[in-house]
């Protein structure tokens, strides 16, 4: 059943998915040398809970990591190799050229290789964000910087650059330590992967929350003082903001430069192209998480959805694969849920403007609901908002906010969808009811039970 001919797996990245990967190969081939490349000082962290470790309701980095490196190579026998950073691949020599900071070898061989090496923050072509008191918010180095620098120099006003779920989680986080917040958003709208029902929601809810939102204006400079310290931002028009440490949340990139030279396909965003059995362009070169694309179930289309969700299920599948297994990823919906600001944000599927893009005759209804039946006090509105096909009356997307009740809810949207359900099939779908739970239609029978209404005045 194992595929004897190859020994040497070698996985780049020690995160979600590489670790995922590494793991999973060593339990379906025991035969194999596992070695893992991490170009950084730390594996296995919790990426997503590193805004609670800046807002003191995680107390110890520690508590963010899952398991110590140790674990990986006492239990797992998986070798790990810190700051290890591959700069480049020959695929024909199945070769990595690697930059180590404690060593001399140069060059690592290997038989199969899984890229893990997720995504890094996008920082904005400008000048001044080399100032030290700009700040992405990508790994562990990036959360220790400015736990230290918030720590010490106790700042009053922070600049966050983009208006998307980064910089939202990082505006209530820095909010709640009692810093002024001003979000710089280019668009017209925050929030733009959702419809924007939903990022007005958000928007007015931060208002209250005394957050400052620019939208609709750049960020064309960051102005330092003579120490090289950022003291303002310079934006569209000419108008100044001042602060005391600015934050980039400015986009994610895949990181795959170390493919260029080489003819290993990418996609999307420089995100490496997988087949289902998650192999890239050659054959011997696997890949999950941040760094590829994958397939959008709903559109068929690729996609870039870099979730840990995704992330840890593609380094499970990547290495299985690898190590001779043989089981496909079918894509991804596109699924995530955010908190914040005590609001539960989330989406699955695609947008209207995506669906007419694809051709579909589609429309949207939004209403707002209980999140649970008035017998029991302290319900929360929900605002739900679905696109529908008219033509098949299949659902295309759902995205939803409200105070509690919409991660479960989005999951059983993520679930239709990925059975390509229509409105009609979901609008009586046997969802659970108790009255502090939910209401004895719930929001997403109710929702599409609107949608079938609508259908019925449609004219094809
Ligand atoms: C603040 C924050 C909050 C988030 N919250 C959520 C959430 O709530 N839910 C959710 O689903 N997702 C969330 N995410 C996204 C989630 O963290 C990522 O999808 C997930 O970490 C991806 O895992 P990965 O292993 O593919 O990549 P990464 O976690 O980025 O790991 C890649 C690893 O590869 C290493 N590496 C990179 N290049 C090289 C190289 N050349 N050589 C060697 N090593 C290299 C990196 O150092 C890194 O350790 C959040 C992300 C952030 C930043």
């Amino acid at each position: 059943m194992y595929d004897d001919l190859f020994q040497e797996l070698i996985v780049i990245g020690g995160n979600a998915s590489g670790l995922a990967a590494a793991s999973q190969a060593r339990r379906i081939n025991p035969k194999l040398r596992v070695t893992v490349l991490e170009s950084g000082k730390y594996v296995s962290y919790g990426t997503c809970g590193m805004p609670y470790f800046i807002s003191g309701y995680v107390k110890r980095i520690e508590d963010l990591f899952a398991y110590p490196k140790e674990f990986f190579e006492q239990k797992r026998n998986i070798k790990i190799l810190l700051e290890h950073e591959v700069t480049g691949i020959d695929p024909a020599k199945k070769e990595l050229q690697v930059n180590a900071r404690h060593s001399e070898k140069k060059l690592f061989s290997y038989d199969r290789l899984i890229v893990c090496s997720g995504a890094s923050a996008i920082i904005p072509g400008i000048a001044g964000t080399s100032a030290g008191n700009v700040f992405t918010f990508r790994n562990i180095e990036d959360t220790l910087g400015l736990k230290k620098f918030i720590d010490s120099e106790k700042p009053k006003k922070a600049v966050i650059i983009g208006g998307g779920s980064i910089g939202f989680l990082m505006a209530e986080v820095l909010n709640k330590l009692g810093i002024k917040v001003n979000i710089i958003e280019r668009s017209e709208r925050i929030f733009k992967d959702y419809e924007y029902e939903i990022g007005a929601v958000l928007s007015k809810k931060a208002e209250m929350d005394n957050i400052d939102i620019t939208t609709g204006s750049s960020v064309e400079s960051i102005d330092t003082d003579s120490g090289g310290n950022a003291t303002s931002v310079t934006i569209t028009g000419g108008g100044q903001i001042d602060c005391d440490f600015i934050i980039l949340a400015t986009g994610i990139k895949p990181n795959t430069g170390f493919f260029s030279n080489t003819s290993v396909e990418l996609g999307l965003n420089s995100g490496i192209k997988v087949t289902p059995r998650l192999q890239s362009s050659h054959l011997n070169i696997y890949a999950a998480g941040d760094c590829c694309v994958v397939k959008n179930i709903v559109s068929g289309k690729e996609d870039y959805v870099p979730t840990a969700n995704n992330a840890v299920k593609m380094g499970r599948i990547a290495g299985e694969n690898a190590a001779g297994g043989d089981t496909l990823f079918p894509g991804s919906v596109g699924t995530s849920v955010d908190k914040i600001l005590g609001l539960e944000i989330a989406k699955a599927g695609i947008g209207l403007e995506e669906a007419f893009l694809l051709g579909f005759k589609a429309f949207k209804l939004i209403d707002s609901y209980p999140s649970h039946a008035g017998s029991a006090p302290g319900a929360k509105a929900i605002a739900v908002l679905i696109i529908v096909d008219t033509g098949s009356r299949r659902l295309l997307g759902a995205q939803m906010i409200g105070g509690e009740g919409v991660g479960k809810r989005i999951d059983v949207f993520a679930t239709a969808l990925t059975a390509e359900m229509t409105v009609d099939d979901i609008y009586m779908l046997d969802l659970s009811y108790a009255p502090a739970i939910s209401t004895v239609w719930d929001p997403v029978n109710k929702i599409c039970g609107k949608a079938v209404l609508e259908l019925g005045k449609r004219k094809f």
